[in-house]
């Protein structure tokens, strides 16, 4: 086990990439403070999944847009397991919308999820790394579409666009503290985000001629290379990004 003794939070993890991103933390020894925008169900299913791996668990329930709301929901986990040493920034949302018909509360919504609430709990991480006096690894996940245009989602990939600059920004400023930053781009992958495109064969048989290895990724893709970053294996990895699409971003041919 790579992460014994270690404490990470994981934001938007009670399902998706985020769910098998804590469940993986787990499985390599840490204990796991969940980020969930509801204590619903799935919520309490991942926390008793999380419990039956011989971990520790705790919430920090609330919107990842509300920097206070956050901040003192983290507090109270800390007191309950001890000191943060991981944060894993993967709550995100997306809205589809030509830029003719894009509203000012899609953009907002987009960019607080996606990029505002991870620049506050990076802050609020920051700080109790330095109370605590001990290092960290910030992981974001981002998406290829912090490099890719993807036309009718322009808010979305400029929130991403925003993360990567938010991680190269804060790993130059938190080294001196310890931390590392870095952020994780995955393609395609199998989730309920793309629930209207895994049912529609028409929209999957295009995409899937254009990933070389020809399949769509799963939450275990990624959450294997976030824990590969969470450990100490990867210490001097910071300000980078790590690609996780089947080839799909840098995919050419020509006949
Ligand atoms: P998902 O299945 O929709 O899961 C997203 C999770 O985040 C859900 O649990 C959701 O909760 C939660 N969430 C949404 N807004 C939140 C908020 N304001 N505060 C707290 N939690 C919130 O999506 P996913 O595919 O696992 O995506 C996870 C991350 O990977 C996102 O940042 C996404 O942009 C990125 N990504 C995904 C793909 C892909 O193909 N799947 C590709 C590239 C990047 P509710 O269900 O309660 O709303």
């Amino acid at each position: 086990m790579t992460l014994h003794n270690r404490i990470a939070l994981v934001t938007g993890c009670t399902q998706g990439i985020g769910q098998a991103i804590a469940l993986k933390l787990a499985r390599e020894g840490a204990d796991i403070v969940i980020n969930a925008l509801r204590d619903d169900d799935r919520a309490e299913a991942t926390r008793e999944q999380i419990r039956a791996l011989g971990r520790r668990c705790a919430s920090a329930i609330g919107d990842v847009s509300q920097p206070a709301v956050i901040r003192s929901a983290l507090e109270r986990a800390v007191d309950e397991l001890g000191p943060v040493d991981i944060l894993v920034n993967n709550a995100g949302i997306e809205r589809r919308a030509a830029l003719l018909d894009v509203t000012e509360e899609d953009y907002d919504r987009v960019m607080a999820v996606n990029l505002k609430g991870p620049l506050f709990l990076c802050q609020t991480f920051a700080r109790l790394c330095r109370r605590a006096q001990r290092t960290g690894a910030i992981i974001n996940i981002s998406s290829v579409h912090e490099e890719l245009p993807f036309p009718n989602f322009t808010p979305y990939c400029t929130s991403k666009g925003g993360l990567k600059m938010l991680m190269r920004n804060l790993a130059i400023e938190l080294a001196p503290l310890g931390i590392t930053v870095n952020n994780i781009a995955p393609g395609a992958i199998e989730t309920p985000i793309n629930a209207r495109l895994l049912s529609n064969p028409r929209l999957m048989a295009p995409l899937l001629a254009r990933i070389p290895l020809n399949r769509l990724g799963e939450p275990g893709d990624v959450a294997g290379v976030a824990a590969f970053l969470a450990a100490d294996g990867a210490r001097y990895i910071t300000g980078t990004t790590i690609v996780v699409d089947g080839g799909l971003l840098w995919s050419y041919d020509e006949q």
